[in-house]
């Protein structure tokens, strides 16, 4: 008989009951250095005081009151996401899906207001991740995911990740837009080239389209930067972020230029939960840790330390990893065996993680995890490779003297 859960993941079999800063325990009492932040979701760890304090605050006095009334919270929050980036305008939702979604609606409804209803049409890249909403997947364009769900949602166009030379070329007379990770997470964490994001932009400008990045992973400091797009010296003109900024609780947002936001005008779009008390109660919290004096330059630093780390892992690894990818605290390591099967290993070894597509261990810990952190974490990804031949190979100093 089918579980009561829908069978549509596949579930490690762990079930944590508490969690404390980047370690999560279960029921029976095991520990885990948890380096997946639940899908680079909980930046400030688990159980963080001061969001907890937030949530529970918010919540004793409201928690929803919709898009009906002013909402004070999603005010303060909106301001500090205009004060901090390039966006003029914030529309809040509930996931990153929907905040991508509420992106290609903004790119499509601005080029129909400036006299271009055939721009419709949005670029996308191989190796896309956008969510699993039915157009999303399309602006993906993963066959996977697309597989019995019916007609394919129109109006995405695909082409090389990091290939300038085939860009001009893809741009026709009804492309409205482009939407880019700066670091393709699902899809195995490979970076946008400073010159291809640079790239992007000049096209976008001589054409009069539209950029719009999927900052959903790799916003809210995740890469060492407040948004990964700072470290190409380019802005977007719109751009999605969600995971991180709720700190563990569903939020999400669209931030756009002036020239872009004006054209959502009342009635235009809307969400029952977008932008409630609660929600932003809980984003202001973790937006105002993150922008915080010293938060986001210690995240670059630990994140460019764990980021030697994990070049000495593989070293040290014996050949199971043979690739470190990725930016800040945002990295992945390139298995030659099945990464399934690493992951397990690195599970036994009281470590958590995530895999990533192109057989890759994605490891994006919550941003307060310390340089010990990382180093400890290191030391469980090496037991897990040396776990697959014992010692064999393994050339190290310290084992060889
Ligand atoms: C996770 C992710 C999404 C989808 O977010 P959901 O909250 O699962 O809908 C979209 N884009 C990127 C880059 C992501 O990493």
């Amino acid at each position: 008989m089918i579980s009561a859960l829908m069978p549509n993941y596949n579930r490690a079999d762990l079930a944590f009951e508490q969690g404390q800063g980047i370690w999560l325990q279960t029921a029976d009492g095991r520990r885990f250095m948890d380096f997946g932040a639940g899908i680079a979701v909980s930046s400030l760890g688990h159980a963080h005081p001061k969001l907890v304090h937030a949530i529970a605050e918010q919540a004793g006095k409201v928690m929803h009151v919709s898009n009906l009334y002013r909402v004070p919270q999603a005010e303060r929050l909106a301001d500090l996401l205009v004060q901090n980036t390039f966006a003029d305008s914030v529309l809040f939702c509930n996931s990153g899906a929907e905040a991508n979604e509420g992106m290609v609606k903004m790119i499509r409804r601005a080029q129909f207001e400036n006299g271009h209803p055939e721009r419709t049409r949005i670029l996308c890249f191989d190796g896309a991740f956008h969510g699993r909403t039915l157009a999303m997947i399309a602006a993906g364009g993963n066959p996977a995911y697309l597989k019995g769900f019916g007609p394919v949602v129109e109006g995405f166009d695909h082409i090389p990740f990091n290939n300038t030379n085939t860009l001009r070329d893809a741009i026709t007379p009804e492309t409205a837009g482009i939407i880019v990770e700066p670091i393709q997470g699902e899809t195995g964490i490979k970076t946008a080239d400073v010159h291809f994001m640079k790239a992007l932009r000049a096209v976008c400008d001589e054409f009069g389209l539209y950029l719009g990045f999927d900052e959903v992973q790799t916003g809210v400091g995740r890469t060492g930067k407040l948004f990964a797009h700072e470290w190409s010296g380019i802005a977007p003109d719109v751009m999605s972020v969600a995971k991180g900024i709720g700190g563990g609780f569903p939020l999400g947002a669209v931030l756009a230029t002036e020239a872009v936001a004006k054209h959502m005008t009342p009635g235009s779009h809307g969400t029952t939960f977008g932008g409630n008390p609660l929600a932003c109660a809980a984003g202001t919290c973790v937006m105002t840790e993150i922008l915080a004096p010293g938060f986001i330059q210690q995240v670059e630093e630990t994140g460019h330390a764990f980021g030697a780390m994990l070049q000495n892992v593989v070293e040290r690894s014996n050949g199971v990893f043979d690739g470190v990818r990725g930016l800040g605290l945002m990295r992945g390591l390139h298995c030659t065996l099945p990464v399934g099967d690493v992951l397990s290993a690195v599970i036994n070894q009281g470590l958590l993680a995530v895999t990533a597509g192109d057989n890759v261990l994605r490891l994006v810990p919550p941003l307060i995890v310390t340089p010990a952190d990382c180093q400890m974490a290191c030391d469980r990804l090496i037991a897990a490779a040396l776990s697959f031949s014992p010692a064999k190979g393994d050339t190290n100093k310290e084992f060889a003297s």
